[in-house]
């Protein structure tokens, strides 16, 4: 089936008239002699301030900052979704995960072959081992435990991290071998890590852990004949909030505990980050690396504890598991020496589908015929060549919550199931001024628009949701996500 509602082309076609730009996007043209390496640098819960590109006055970020200063930040760029596991599967596919029906976040059974990214998508790490790639995953997975869903079965060689969607922080509080082993949900917040086919237990603060594993592989990959692809998703700062002396010792002066760590949290990821960049220099392969930074999601800000938000998304409204912008646009930058310019800003609107395209064609790797990108390649928008939005519309649907969303142009549509809501984004960034009846005809033709994209998607979650196993034993806890350091030790 074709994308009718890419272009503007489509929309009228289907009887919708909105001022949009003209352009197409023109695929996979990039004639690079040399292949890139790639590395992907997703954070988890990151809240689109807390970060100091992006302005935050409460934490320096300088590894991080690198990749804006020396390549692109992006300031409206979006994710499909304001949760993980459906973000991310939008991210590795480029394509969007209410298409396969990732519509929420997989219920973690390792005996349920549909609970993650269904086996006929194409993944980034399938396309790039396709094209030649040495590739590893690090990190949090959260695309399918089943042993048919695993990071080793989806494109990469190695593979060092949990399987679900959280851990713990601190070594001493591994107490299960293996996801199975879980009593009820959350469980697996304990088990060992998966290093390739061993389940093996870690020696320090798993955010230096997982930075020390990166540094390693781009080391050992380097001077290989064979570009390399690292995806480095990193857990922090998503909950249990952990963090160890080293890191709480640079927020002292924050009062709020939980902003302490949540930010102590974000510094151990920009120490990870800025040793990653340094063993690209050192490597000599920095100019011929593409680094894509971005956050899956907002940060939570809507906790109903009553205590002070951990995250900050200003000037943006709501945060994580919203559809305002604080839920789904989300600080993002891009380095590539060799082919895009840096030291700048883009800000129309982009997607994190677009990463997958960007970096097949970079790679000169054309993308599966039956799989169909949502994303398009940035670099002839980033280079002035094509004119125009890369997304000219954009969509979102909350399946189990019956929410929708459009973004088209400057205005903003949303149906959050208690009413319609209309904003525009250029004028009203923070969403403080819904203008839905006096625009009722914009608010009918954007529902409209939504139908059409929302016809094409699947019918239903290709999996039962998260929480539903294991089958509660009767045990304390219950369903319900650690947010706080429930156990004693590990400090904080
Ligand atoms: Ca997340």
């Amino acid at each position: 089936m074709t994308i009718l509602y890419r272009t503007p082309r489509a929309l009228l076609a289907a009887g919708i008239a909105l001022s949009l730009s003209a352009s197409v996007p023109t695929g996979a043209q990039e004639t690079a002699a040399k292949r890139p390496n790639v590395i992907v640098i997703v954070t988890d819960d990151q809240g689109y301030a807390d970060v100091g590109f992006n302005g935050s006055k409460d934490i320096a970020t300088p590894g991080i900052d690198r990749i804006a200063k020396e390549g692109v930040r992006f300031t409206r760029a979006y994710v499909t979704f304001p949760v993980c596991g459906p973000s991310r599967a939008a991210l590795l596919t480029g394509r969007h995960n209410a298409r396969f029906g990732f519509d929420r976040n997989p219920n973690a059974d390792p005996a349920d072959p549909r609970g993650g990214l269904p086996r006929n998508e194409e993944m980034m790490s399938e396309m790039l081992k396709r094209g030649g790639y040495a590739t590893m995953a690090i990190g949090k997975w959260h695309m399918g435990t089943h042993p048919t869903l695993r990071p080793r079965v989806r494109g990469f060689d190695e593979f060092y991290g949990f399987l679900e969607g959280g851990h713990r922080y601190f070594p001493e509080e591994v107490t299960m071998e293996d996801i199975s082993d879980s009593k009820k949900p959350y469980d697996w917040y304990y088990t060992k890590l998966v290093d390739n086919g061993a389940r093996v237990g870690f020696k320090q603060y798993l955010t230096d852990e997982f930075s020390d594993r990166a540094v390693d592989f781009v080391r050992r990959k380097a001077k290989g004949n064979a570009p390399f692809f690292l995806y480095l998703a990193y857990n922090a700062p998503h909950a249990p909030l952990q963090a160890t002396e080293k890191y709480l010792s640079r927020f002292a002066h924050v009062p709020d505990k939980n902003r302490r760590t949540y930010l102590a949290m974000i510094s151990a990821v920009d120490d990870g980050v800025g040793r990653v960049l340094a063993e690209l220099d050192a490597q000599g392969v920095a100019k011929d690396t593409v680094v894509v930074f971005l956050s899956d999601n907002g940060g939570v800000v809507n906790r109903e504890t009553g205590e002070p938000p951990a995250a900050s998304n200003w000037p943006l409204r709501g945060g994580k598991s919203q559809l305002f912008e604080g839920g789904v646009r989300v600080p993002m930058a891009v380095r590539w020496p060799r082919r895009i310019a840096g030291g700048r800003d883009y800000t129309r609107p982009v997607s994190a589908m677009d990463v997958f395209a960007t970096l097949a064609a970079g790679a000169n790797i054309q993308p599966r015929a039956d799989r169909p990108l949502d994303g398009v390649n940035l670099v002839p928008y980033l280079d002035g060549a094509t004119k125009g939005d890369p997304q000219p519309v954009l969509f979102w649907r909350k399946f189990d919550q019956r929410q929708r969303a459009v973004i088209a142009g400057d205005l903003k549509y949303i149906d959050n199931g208690n009413g319609k809501l209309l904003f525009n984004l250029r004028r009203d960034t923070s969403e403080t001024a819904n203008i839905a009846a006096v625009n009722a005809a914009a608010v009918e033709k954007l529902d409209g628009v939504w139908s059409v994209w929302n016809a094409q998607m699947a019918k239903q979650p290709a999996f039962p949701p998260l929480g539903t196993w294991p089958k509660q034993g009767g045990g304390a806890g219950g369903a319900k996500q650690p947010t706080k350091n429930k156990r004693a030790g590990g400090g904080n």
